[in-house]
């Protein structure tokens, strides 16, 4: 089965001290929690007609899939969807009325969470205008343009929807990934159907992995609804012919169309192997796809279209459908070369017990790339990082493929400028000054490290099963990969290799990881919650852990001044050898497979909140008028035709808005019934 995030990664951001100057308007749109902005396709021009045709149809397949998600996330999305559009669209009162700005904001969230349940902290919305509003409005909408089934009328509609969109008892969370629960019954997602327990799932996936290829193990799940029907459980496949159908034809046409414009043969039949998928639902044939994938390395014009992250599934076996399209920046990927041609040096002075480091490393193919369209579960909301494929043994076989995307990450530092963040939670001007000198600069290496080098490195003693770590295993590995990244980051080779300016540059890194993870990113939790998120329990993880042993010697410090609360890193070095230390732990219990070690660890650092300095976090937040989580709208991609029809360029426009795009999606790329049985 798959790894269960092991190896994958969608490295997310996290909230951005201030970056440099810029023209370009980056912000869309604000509202809630969230904020988005746009991003540029700097090199676009410079593309030939071929590539630029071929990024076209890659990209059309990208936005293809949207539906697919929206119902992955819970069966009620896409009808909430449709209704609210409806609405929003036909609406004939007050647009400035309160309850009205309420149920428009409470939509621009529906669509950037592709449904109703947050994207990131996956509970479920709680709309702030009232049902009786809803119900008016509603019912003042040309019944043809509402999501009724055949012969429902619109109170029943009502009826169905109203308590999933206000009662906040109903379908509550979206992926329950911890707790004393049935993890399958406790999710609101869309993964599995019918009265299913996460024992019978257990059963019925051990049932399928019993007797297989332990060399090459199939990823038995990932595409594909478990269904329990009249007490049948059997999988409804998602592919042509099988479930979302209607969208998954729709993908594989415009693929059909990217062919003749693939800039070589490797690439060809990367993109017919990937429709024979499609078009079969065979993940062996998933699995033929992903290795001519990861083999490509010199295509200048790249993708991911499938089901390929299992983060929404509890447990990590169902994947997301998503898309990203994007081509290589020749001139930053010389940063990540370096990076990964002294990748077996990096392994073999890895501060780990020498039995867990790998003896050969294979082909880590990094590249840093421009990405021109984002779809399903990288829109809007969107990694800066990405390492694939997933399964472990096309990694350890084949090798995988690493990216950074630097035109988001800087659209990300551009749009941070002068928000007041470092100012507010940064102890003097020596941290604030060092930020915006090698902010950018660190950030994006980290990245690097944690892509290129960080998932790759290391091995599992022989017999111990990858899937040991349960449901620990995708913070576990996070943390194994930013604890490279920051280990090696603080290293005279940076220097050396020409990766890092100064000698000092690395301390910057150091201090918004920290900051970030004792005290920042609890700006994204909400009063009373805990950490769930992965990417966010191993940040608070290591921080914490570094923090509470290193307390002794005070090698950093909780200062307080004003009444606030400040970060202090006393001693830069020493925090290093915190971090290796703590790095050698971590690939400790991921080798020997040392579940009980690794919940402990987690338990104890990753999750709990300090209600207190939370409280006090959120209240110096607000008072920035920030929004903790991004998200971006794609520039709109156009064929160019002359008088005669001909192709003749592809043009990119950065104007639509943020509404504009959902409506414009919703009404071109929408092809999936509201009800998927
Ligand atoms: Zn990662």
């Amino acid at each position: 089965m798959t790894a269960i995030g092991m190896t994958a990664c969608s490295h997310q951001p996290t909230p951005k001290a201030e970056g440099g100057e810029t023209s370009f308007n980056y912000v869309v749109d604000q509202f809630a929690d969230l904020q988005v902005l746009r991003y540029q396709v700097p090199g676009f021009e410079e593309l030939s007609l071929r590539q630029k045709q071929l990024l076209y149809h890659l990209s059309e397949a990208a936005l293809m899939g949207r539906d697919i998600l929206a119902d992955q996330n819970c069966r009620y999305n896409l009808p909430i969807r449709r209704t609210l559009e409806a609405v929003y669209t036909s609406y004939k009162g007050n647009r400035e009325d309160e309850q009205f700005k309420a149920l428009e904001t409470y939509l621009k969230r529906v669509w950037f969470s592709n449904g109703i349940h947050h994207h990131y902290a996956e509970d479920k919305i709680l709309p702030t205008f009232s049902q009786e509003f809803f119900a008016d409005c509603v019912r003042q909408v040309e019944p043809a343009k509402l999501p009724l089934r055949e012969g429902e009328t619109v109170d029943q509609l009502l009826a169905e929807l109203s308590p999933v969109i206000f009662d906040p008892t109903v379908l509550s969370k979206r992926t329950v990934q911890s707790g004393d629960v049935d993890l399958i019954q406790a999710s609101a997602n869309n993964y599995y159907e019918g009265d299913l327990t996460q024992a019978e799932v257990d059963a019925f996936y051990t049932k399928m992995k019993a007797g297989q290829d332990t060399l090459r193990p199939i990823s038995y799940g990932l595409n594909s609804r478990l269904a329990k029907v009249d007490g049948r459980v059997f999988e409804k496949v998602w592919k042509v012919g099988g479930l979302y159908t209607q969208a998954i034809e729709r993908i594989v046409s415009e693929l059909q169309q990217a062919l003749p414009f693939a800039e070589n043969e490797a690439q060809k039949a990367i993109i017919e192997k990937l429709i024979e998928y499609y078009q079969t639902g065979d993940l062996k044939t998933f699995d033929a796809y992903s290795v001519l994938w990861v083999e490509d390395t010199a295509s200048d014009v790249d993708f991911v279209n499938g089901f390929i992250e299992t983060y929404g599934d509890p447990l990590g076996r169902k994947a997301s459908w998503e898309s990203t399209v994007n081509f290589i920046n020749k001139r930053a990927t010389e940063r990540t070369r370096i990076i990964s041609s002294n990748a077996q040096w990096f392994e073999d002075h890895s501060p780990i017990d020498p039995r867990f480091r790998k003896p050969e490393v294979k082909g880590v193919s990094a590249k840093v790339i421009t990405v021109a369209m984002l779809g399903g579960d990288c829109y809007p909301a969107t990694p800066i990082g990405i390492n694939l494929p997933n399964a472990d043994w096309i990694r350890r076989d084949h090798g995988s493929k690493s990216v950074t995307i630097e035109n988001i990450t800087e659209a990300y530092d551009k749009a941070s400028q002068g928000s007041g963040l470092s100012k507010e939670f940064m102890w003097s001007e020596k941290e604030i000054e060092q930020s915006k000198k090698y902010g950018f600069q660190t950030d994006n290496l980290h990245t690097d490290l944690h892509e290129c080098l960080g998932h790759g490195s290391g091995q599992l003693l022989p017999g111990v099963d990858p899937d040991a770590l349960g449901a620990y295993s995708s913070t576990l590995e996070e943390a194994r990969a930013d604890l490279f990244g920051l280990y090696y980051m603080a290293d005279p080779k940076m220097v050396e290799l020409g990766l890092l300016p100064s000698a000092d540059a690395y301390e910057t890194a150091y201090y918004h990881y920290m900051m970030n993870g004792l005290m920042t990113q609890l700006v994204r939790i909400e009063p009373g919650k805990n950490v769930e998120e992965a990417h966010m329990r191993n940040r608070q993880l290591i921080a914490r852990w570094a923090y509470e042993q290193g307390r002794s010697e005070n090698v950093v410090e909780l200062k307080q001044r004003d009444g606030k609360t400040f970060v202090v890193v006393h001693d830069y070095a020493r925090l290093r050898q915190l971090f290796a230390r703590l790095l050698a732990e971590v690939q400790r219990i991921k080798s020997e497979g040392d579940f009980e070690a690794g919940r402990k660890l987690v338990e104890d650092y990753g999750v709990r909140v300090d209600s207190a300095l939370h409280e006090e976090v959120l209240a110096r937040y607000k008072k920035l008028n920030l929004a903790p989580y991004k998200g971006f709208v794609n520039p709109r991609m156009t064929l160019v035709k002359d008088d005669a029809g001909a192709v003749i360029d592809v043009s990119l426009d950065y104007t639509e808005g943020y509404a504009e795009q959902m409506l414009r999606y919703s009404r071109d790329y929408s092809f999936l019934p509201s009800y998927n049985e």
